[in-house]
């Protein structure tokens, strides 16, 4: 390879490692929020309804709970937790079928929760994984301990280790609202031309408020299946097309015995592709590999023809990886979330710092002071998943109560 090669090649993985670093941390050095909605009293006499009840407008309907204020929550499915869901059957332990890993700072389960300190008080698994590897198709390769400590170092992520952040939400969140919800309730209108809004569901049923906050994930709304009166501006509208919200599915493969690193990176030519011990430092006699592939990649596993081929394709190329051990230990029990082909989920999640700020504001801007929009991509603090979609809520229903 020629010098000049050698120095082009050299500088343009550093400037990919620097930008990766820089995603990253935009979201490490991210500041919480000193206050937050949880903190405040408010005094709101008009009615206000809520579009979905996932992290976001669950967090957002307990500060009208606990300021009595008049609301309702409108939920498509026939349960609350969006994209959090998990399973009690595949092991013995729960497993998150959605959202999984704390990203960031464990003290935001206290912000959340508006708990003054550090001391957290749910016991958590820190993510320090004691083997990694990398495949790329053809190849297994060992990732050093010294790579694995700097990542934690640099990133040092955490999970539930015997709880789930369903159960989280659901103790903190969900517990004290349920009754609010109206199942099984997917809007297909909202119409803001009026002082009161007419909020119209899938099987004809009308409601009205003075204030709307809508939760649904960017997915739902660049399929446009909720018409809104008088129809979202060209910018507001540019700003949901734009931002990138990845195809994906999660899988959960129970096996008799461990036989696999800690986690294992996958080549992928777009978003990400990985397996991963999801048992990694519970208290558990089960042996249960997830795997987790967003990005177009996606596609090809999500489009098989039946689960039972897709399960097939992720124990060969296992058993390409550890030499015919997957097929020995498989136990033929698994689990699989294809959260794209969801129709009130149809994607993964979104990565505010990828996204033009431009694009962010356009995004979060009310209609008229009178419906507001919450959700992960709307966290104006950048904590990204199951936390930005919370701090989301709580920002988004101050908004909500404050309005002239
Ligand atoms: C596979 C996967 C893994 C993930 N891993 C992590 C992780 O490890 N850590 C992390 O922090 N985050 C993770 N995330 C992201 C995290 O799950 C989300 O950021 C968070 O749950 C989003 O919450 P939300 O309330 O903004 O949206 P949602 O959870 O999507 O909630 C929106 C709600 O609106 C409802 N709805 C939709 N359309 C309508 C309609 N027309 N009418 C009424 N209701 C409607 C939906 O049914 C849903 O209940 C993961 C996500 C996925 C899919």
């Amino acid at each position: 390879m020629s010098k000049r090669i050698r120095t082009f090649t050299l500088l343009f993985s550093l400037s990919l490692l620097v930008s990766s670093c820089m995603n990253w941390a935009a979201r490490a050095v991210a500041k919480l929020p000193e206050v937050t909605a949880v903190n405040k009293s408010y005094d709101y006499s008009g009615k206000v309804i809520i579009i979905g009840a996932g992290a976001s407008g669950l967090a957002a309907a307990n500060i009208l709970e606990r300021n009595k204020i008049d609301y309702l929550i409108l939920e498509a499915t026939d349960r609350f937790g969006g994209r959090l869901k998990k399973d009690t059957t595949l092991a013995d332990f729960p497993i998150d079928l959605g959202a999984e890993w704390i990203h960031s700072d464990p003290i935001v389960l206290n912000k959340i929760k508006g708990v003054a300190g550090n001391t957290i008080e749910e016991d958590l698994v820190p993510y320090h994984l004691k083997s990694g590897a990398k495949w790329d198709g053809s190849k297994i390769k060992e990732v050093s301990k010294a790579e694995l400590d700097f990542r934690y170092r640099f990133l040092p992520e955490s999970k539930f280790k015997s709880s789930t952040w369903y159960d989280f939400v659901k103790q903190n969140l969900a517990k004290s609202v349920k009754s609010k919800i109206h199942f099984n309730s997917p809007v297909t209108s909202i119409d803001y031309t009026e002082d009161q809004i007419i909020v119209k569901t899938v099987e004809g049923k009308t409601y009205k408020a003075d204030r709307v906050l809508v939760t649904v994930s960017v997915g739902v709304l660049k399929s446009e299946t909720i018409q809104f009166t008088p129809a979202l501006d060209i910018k507001k509208r540019r700003a949901i097309a734009a931002i990138n919200f990845r195809p994906g599915l999660k899988v959960a493969l129970k096996f008799s015995d461990t036989f696999y690193h800690n986690a294992i990176e996958c080549a992928s030519n777009s978003g990400e592709r990985a397996y991963y011990d999801i048992a990694f430092g519970k208290k558990t006699e089960s042996h249960i590999l997830g795997f987790l592939c967003t990005g177009e990649e996606s596609m090809r596993y999500i489009e098989h023809s039946s689960d039972e081929a897709l399960v097939q394709v992720l124990i060969k190329e296992l058993d390409q990886m550890y030499a015919g051990r997957a097929t020995e230990y498989f136990t033929g029990e698994y689990r699989i979330e294809k959260w794209s082909e969801y129709e009130f989920t149809r994607g993964t999640w979104t990565q505010a710092f990828e996204e033009s700020p431009h694009h962010l504001k356009h995004l979060n801007r009310s209609l008229k002071d009178k419906v507001f929009f919450a959700g992960e991509i709307n966290d104006p603090y950048r904590q990204m998943g199951v936390p930005g979609a919370i701090l989301s809520g709580y920002h988004s229903i101050d908004r909500v109560l404050s309005a002239p």
